[in-house]
């Protein structure tokens, strides 16, 4: 399909759009009604299990005590009921291997009975353990060919859910993927591990708070999506971002987002009519979306559910991005997940918003409303500080992609420098306690917002500052670096690891100042937060991110500006890093080695493809058009002078010009790909970072500007123009 032919048929998907099924009816089933109605959760459990097998199981879920392995068959049995009751005829364990997507293997519940009949079986061996063959996912080495066997393991604390089909349905169970020897093969079982750290070093500050007895305390984590939904004619299109996620090519469109009308502007019918319904299967789902609004970028939304335990939030988040492809199909739109989808217009990113803390002691990092007398708060901030300027290179890491260097740095997203945003009022009291003593906090007061008809509002403590990576946002951080299209694991192990190593140093100071004498606690607390503000406050940073000041400042302060994955990848194998890890039994060296491997490896990965898609793009697709065209120019040219005119060779000429350029460095291109970086992962990845990517800028820039020449009926490819504003 060429560019125009795609235009006239999205042209023609959006005036003759027609809602492609029953509208939905929430005053029929209102969504309190369907608000889990597919998920395997507590109630469904107390009403379906014995109650010794329901306490048993619960306990597990809320306190990560054991599983009690002989309750397996009855829970497998009950589940199986349910889900047949819920029209399944399969059952999948879920999984989440390193390549950062959701891994499903379906086995039907049909067993020979041995009478030339079948039985619908599921056992608690078939729940508890499964054995995908999973040779083909990313192992980083820890997972030789002869010794490929990975297993799945089920997780009790996420629920199991029903996955719905117009042809059937599946029960689906989350599970943790891991090798032969138990070592981790996927995201989930470091969240689990990191979790178990996180807690143990919390119930540790609490005891010093004199606390016993609580509960489990976890992690929470609430991830806002953004992402771009574009016709999808366009999309067939364009094979560039069919393979790799993002257009390689396109000039910008005279209107961008300049006049910031998009941003929680109105959404249009069939965009609205998609997230109803990607909501509403959500919401059978168990996942408690919350809201949805227009993104700053044409065509770019964002959805936010209500936060949780960030184990659950993490599997949520994932089917939160299947659901959003898979819907918006329907409606004939696709969902572009991608960091940075089209050039010099916003990009995506996932603000991860986390805390920690649980029902009995609620919100560890709820300021209360004098901040200075709430030291147990102050001691839960100060080892965030401490964890984020201690391993700022980690977290960095963590979100390193190809994809996501286009957008760290650009002029919307967080620079690559990870500092943190405390606000006015924090960053006074902390400022009180390095200076000796925090005597007052800064009342926050009331916003008068100038209508008096309304009510004051309470001024938020921690107001806005778009521009860090690292925001305390009222109760909780927000870690917006986080790239669009991965999975939130990978940041949450680390925030969980890192904050439960500050924990630990922090506890260990006030176990060894107090030797349990209550009364030299408040003393105890001042000295260490003292300490940490003279040692790492240079990360808190109030002002502009995105400004160059702030690049100079930060390096002044060094603080590490790892600005492309090449640069940050590394700090993942560091001692440092390494030690932390194994210290808190969270990745064995092995592992967290093997995970750096991995991420090296879908770096170059990424970009070979796309060098490949470029060259193939070049060849097929843009020099033809502009052949053309030249061609037609050049007959134009020849007809006029046989006629004696004076053709005006000025676009001739430039076309030419620009055609020679295209050659030339489409064949650097296949040139430097032909190389190889050297022997190490880390050499090819920096071959493919400084030598592969330029060369295939070089190409995209001649191809960018015959794009503003060539005839708009003969130029093959729907424009940055078509797919933004065509809705
Ligand atoms: P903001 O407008 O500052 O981004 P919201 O209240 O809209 O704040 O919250 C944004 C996200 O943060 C939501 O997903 C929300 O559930 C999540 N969030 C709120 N409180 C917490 C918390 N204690 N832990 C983790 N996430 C939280
Ligand atoms: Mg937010």
């Amino acid at each position: 399909m060429s560019g125009s032919t795609s235009r006239l048929q999205a042209i023609s998907a959006v005036t003759n759009y027609v809602p492609i099924s029953e509208p939905l009816n929430f005053a029929e089933t209102p969504m309190g009604e369907l608000f889990g109605v597919n998920v395997f959760n507590l109630v469904q459990m107390k009403n379906r299990l014995p109650k010794n097998v329901f306490k048993s199981i619960k306990k597990t879920i809320e306190t990560g005590a054991k599983l009690d392995a002989n309750i397996a068959d009855v829970v497998a049995a009950a589940m199986k009921a349910w889900a047949i009751e819920k029209g399944a005829t399969h059952y999948a364990h879920i999984f989440y291997p390193l390549t950062g997507i959701t891994a499903e293997k379906h086995d039907s519940f049909l067993e020979p009975d041995g009478n030339g009949g079948a039985l619908l079986e599921f056992t608690g061996k078939q729940l508890i353990q499964g054995e995908p063959d999973a040779s083909s996912f990313p192992s980083g080495g820890i997972r030789a060919t002869f010794e490929a066997r990975g297993y799945t393991a089920w997780d009790v604390t996420s629920p199991a859910y029903i996955l719905e089909n117009p042809n059937g349905t599946t029960l689906c169970i989350p599970t943790a993927f891991v090798s032969w020897t138990g070592e981790a093969l996927d995201k989930k079982t470091p969240v689990l591990r990191s979790m178990a750290a996180l807690n143990d070093q919390a119930q540790r500050i609490l005891k010093i708070f004199g606390k016993e007895n609580v509960p489990m305390v976890y992690s929470t984590a609430g991830p806002e999506q953004e992402y771009f939904l574009i016709d999808r004619n366009f999309y067939f299109a364009r094979p560039d971002l069919m393979s790799t996620g993002r257009t390689l090519f396109g000039s910008k469109p005279p209107k961008g987002q300049e006049f910031e009308d998009q941003y929680f502007g109105a959404i249009p019918d069939r965009v609205l009519a998609c997230m109803l319904e990607g909501e509403r299967e959500l919401y059978k789902l168990g996942v408690p979306i919350k809201t949805r609004h227009n993104e700053v970028a044409p065509s770019q939304y964002e959805i936010a559910p209500i936060y949780e335990n960030a184990n659950v939030a993490a599997d949520h988040q994932q089917m939160i991005m299947l659901t959003l492809k898979k819907v918006a199909q329907k409606y004939g739109l696709e969902c572009l997940l991608h960091e940075k989808p089209f050039a010099g217009v916003n990009g995506s990113g996932k603000h991860l918003n986390w805390s920690l803390g649980n029902a009995v002691v609620g919100n560890l990092l709820e300021p209360g409303d004098n901040p200075h007398e709430n030291a147990q708060f102050l001691v839960f901030a100060g080892a965030v500080i401490r964890a984020v300027h201690k391993y700022a290179a980690l977290l960095r890491a963590v979100v390193a992609s190809a994809s996501n260097d286009h957008r760290l740095g650009a002029n919307e997203a967080p620079p690559a420098i990870i500092s943190i945003f405390l606000g006015d009022q924090l960053t006074d009291v902390f400022e009180q306690i390095k200076g000796g003593g925090a005597k007052s906090s800064k009342k926050s007061g009331t916003l008068n917002i100038g209508v008096d008809s309304l009510p004051p509002l309470p001024k938020d403590a921690g107001d806005r500052n778009r521009t860090s990576p690292f925001a305390f946002t009222g109760n909780k951080f927000e870690f917006r670096a986080v790239a669009s299209n991965q999975s939130i694991s990978g940041p949450l192990v680390a925030l969980n690891t890192i904050v439960a190593e500050s924990l630990d140093f922090i506890a260990t100071e006030l176990e060894k100042a107090t030797k349990g004498d209550a009364k030299k606690l408040n003393g105890a607390i001042q000295k260490v937060l003292e300490g940490i503000m003279k040692e790492h406050g240079a990360v808190i940073f109030n002002g502009n991110g995105y400004s160059e000041e702030w690049h100079a400042e930060a390096g002044k302060r060094g603080l590490p500006n790892n600005k492309t994955s090449v640069d940050a990848l590394p700090a993942i194998g560091s001692k440092e890093v390494v030690n932390l890890f194994s210290k808190y039994k969270v990745l064995s060296k092995r592992e967290t080695e093997s995970r750096l491997a991995i991420y090296l490896e879908q770096y170059v990965k990424t970009i070979n493809v796309e060098a490949k898609c470029i060259i193939e793009m070049a060849r097929t697709t843009i020099y033809p058009a502009a052949v053309r065209y030249q061609g037609e120019l050049a007959s134009t040219a020849a007809a006029l002078k046989a006629i004696d005119q004076e053709p005006n060779l000025e676009t001739l000429n430039r076309i030419t010009a620009l055609i020679n350029e295209l050659l030339t460095a489409t064949a650097a291109l296949e040139k430097v790909s032909a190389h190889h970086g050297g022997a190490s992962l880390q050499a090819e990845a920096e071959h493919y970072c400084h030598k592969i990517l330029p060369a295939m800028l070089a190409v995209r820039k001649p191809a960018d500007e015959l794009e503003t020449l060539v005839a708009d009926d003969l130029w093959p490819l729907p424009t940055y123009h078509e797919m933004l504003f065509i809705k």
